[in-house]
C-alpha cells in the first residue's frame, strides 16, 4: 500500500504560506525533511517550503520576513512568531571547494529542485493546495524499504559536497534505515572532499547522530566508510572487538551528547591532553568537554555499591554529582555492553539517596561556616581557616553524623590545641 501523506500534520500557517503565495501567482511545495518525517509518521521538526517565487517576490509578498540565506535563495517567512523557511527554487550550483556551491542558479520545476537534494527520501515534496506528491526519484518507495540512498550517481553527489557523505551516515542512525550499497561504496571515493568538511559541521552531525535512539550506525557507516579514520583516528583503530564495545556502550547510554561521546571515545588510547585538543577541534562546547573528559579520566574506578560510604562521598567531594552520575551512566552502560551485572547502577543509586538524604559533601554543606569559626574560635581570616574547613570537612566525610555545629566547633577547638 502506498503511503499517505498526513496533511493534518501540516501547520495553518503553512497553508496559508502556499494559500498566500497562491494570491500573488506563485507556486509552493513543502519539501526536505519535514515531508519525510510525516510520510514516516515522525513529528516534523522544521518545516520548509520550495517555491516559485524569487527571494525579493517573497519579500514583497509577506510583512514579516527575514533574509536569512539570502544568496542561497532563501528567506524566512515569520507568522506566529515561527519561522518558516522559503527557499526558491533551484538547482545544484559549482562546488569547486567542495563546501558550498559558489553560485546558486533557480530553477522553474519542483523536479529540477528535488534533483539537487542529497537523498531520495529527503527529495519528496508536497504540494498543499492540490494535496498532491511529487517523488520523481523514488523516495517513498526507498522509505517503505527504509534505505538511504543518494539522488542520481551517488560518486557525483559525494564529490560536489563532502558532508552529503557524514549526513548519510547520521541519517542512517536518526531514520533508522539502512544505507544503499551503492550509495556506501561512493563514499570511499570521496573522503578527499569529505576532508573539507568544516569541524563544526562535523560535530553537529555526531551530535545529530548522538541524539538517535541507537548512534551507533552511524559510526559503523563512519568507520567502514573511512570517515571515522579522519575525524577520530584514535578511535577508528580501536580493534574490532573493543570498538564493538564502545558501539554498544554508545547504544546503550542515555541519548545526551557528553554521555554518547564519552561513552564512545572512553577506551582510546589518548592522552588527557590529546583527547582536550580533539574536543576543542570538534568545538564542544566547554561543559561537554570536561564532561567527556572525565569519562576517560576517571575511567579506572570500579563503581560498585561494594565501595565504602566515606570513599563514595569523597569521590562525590572531588567530581561533583553531575559527574559522578555520568560517570555511572556511562559505567552501567559499559556492564550491560558486557552482559555483567549491573552494578555501576546500584552504586548511582546508593549517590541518588546520599543526595536525598542531603548528605555533606562540601565545605558550603557543613553545620559551621568560616564565620563561626572565627566568631567562636577567635580563627583569623586566611589560610589556617581555610585549612580547618578542609579538616572539618573530612571528618564529615568519614562520619556524616558528626555534622552538627557543637560537634564541628569542640572539634576545631582540639584540631586548633593540636596544631598550635
Ligand atoms: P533534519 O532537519 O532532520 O536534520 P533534513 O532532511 O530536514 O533533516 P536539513 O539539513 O534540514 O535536513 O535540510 C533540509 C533539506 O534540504 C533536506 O531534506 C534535503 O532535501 C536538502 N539538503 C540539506 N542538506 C543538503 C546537502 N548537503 N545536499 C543536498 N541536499 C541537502
Ligand atoms: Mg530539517
Amino acid at each position: 500500500m502506498p503511503r499517505a501523506f498526513d496533511a493534518s500534520a501540516i501547520p495553518r500557517d503553512v497553508l496559508r504560506i502556499a494559500e498566500i503565495f497562491r494570491d500573488h501567482g506563485q507556486r509552493a511545495w513543502i519539501v526536505g525533511g519535514c515531508v519525510r518525517d510525516v510520510l514516516m509518521g515522525r513529528p516534523a521538526k522544521d518545516w520548509d517550503l520550495a517555491t516559485t517565487a524569487r527571494p525579493e517576490d517573497t519579500m514583497g509578498i509577506f510583512r514579516r520576513v527575514v533574509p536569512t540565506g539570502i544568496q542561497h535563495g532563501t528567506v524566512t517567512v515569520v507568522m506566529a512568531g515561527i519561522g518558516y523557511e522559503v527557499t526558491t527554487l533551484r538547482g545544484e550550483g559549482a562546488y569547486s571547494d567542495g563546501r558550498r556551491p559558489d553560485s546558486v542558479h533557480f530553477v522553474h520545476t519542483i523536479d529540477e529542485d528535488l534533483a539537487r537534494r542529497d537523498f531520495t527520501v529527503n527529495a519528496i515534496a508536497y504540494e498543499p493546495l492540490e494535496a498532491a506528491l511529487v517523488d520523481p526519484w523514488g523516495g517513498l518507495a526507498d522509505l517503505d524499504a527504509r534505505v538511504i540512498r543518494a539522488v542520481g550517481d551517488a560518486r557525483d553527489r559525494f564529490a560536489e559536497d563532502g558532508l552529503r557523505a557524514l549526513r548519510a551516515a547520521r541519517f542512517v542512525a536518526t531514520l533508522e534505515m539502512t544505507l544503499d550499497p551503492a550509495t556506501e561504496a561512493a563514499i570511499p571515493g570521496a573522503l578527499a572532499t569529505f576532508a573539507k568538511v568544516s569541524a563544526e559541521r562535523v560535530r553537529d552531525e555526531w551530535e545529530k547522530a548522538c541524539r538517535a535512539p541507537r548512534p551507533s550506525p552511524a559510526f559503523a557507516v563512519m568507520r567502514r566508510a573511512g570517515m571515522l579514520a579522519l575525524t577520530a583516528p584514535t578511535t577508528a583503530s580501536l580493534d574490532e572487538g573493543a570498538f564493538a564495545l564502545a558501539l554498544a556502550r554508545m547504544d546503550l547510554v542515555r541519548a545526551d551528547l557528553a554521555l554518547r561521546v564519552g561513552a564512545l571515545l572512553r577506551d582510546v588510547r589518548a592522552t588527557d591532553a590529546e583527547l582536550d585538543a580533539w574536543l576543542r577541534r570538534y568545538r564542544f562546547s566547554n561543559p561537554h568537554r570536561e564532561r567527556v573528559l572525565s569519562i576517560q579520566r576517571e575511567r579506572a574506578i570500579d563503581l560498585t555499591p561494594a565501595m565504602p560510604g566515606a570513599a563514595r562521598r569523597r569521590l562525590l567531594s572531588r567530581l561533583g554529582v553531575e559527574t559522578v552520575l555520568a560517570l555511572v551512566d556511562v559505567a552501567s552502560a559499559d556492564a550491560r555492553a558486557r552482559g555483567l551485572e549491573d552494578a555501576p547502577a546500584a552504586f548511582g543509586a546508593q549517590v541518588r539517596a546520599d543526595v536525598e538524604a542531603r548528605v555533606p559533601f562540601k565545605t558550603r554543606d557543613l553545620a559551621v561556616t568560616g564565620n563561626d569559626l572565627m566568631s567562636e574560635l577567635a580563627i583569623p581570616p586566611g589560610r589556617e581557616l581555610g585549612r580547618m574547613l578542609d579538616q572539618l570537612l573530612e571528618r564529615v566525610l568519614d562520619e556524616p553524623s558528626e555534622n552538627e555545629r557543637g560537634r564541628l566547633l569542640a572539634h576545631a577547638a582540639k584540631l586548633r590545641t593540636t596544631t598550635a
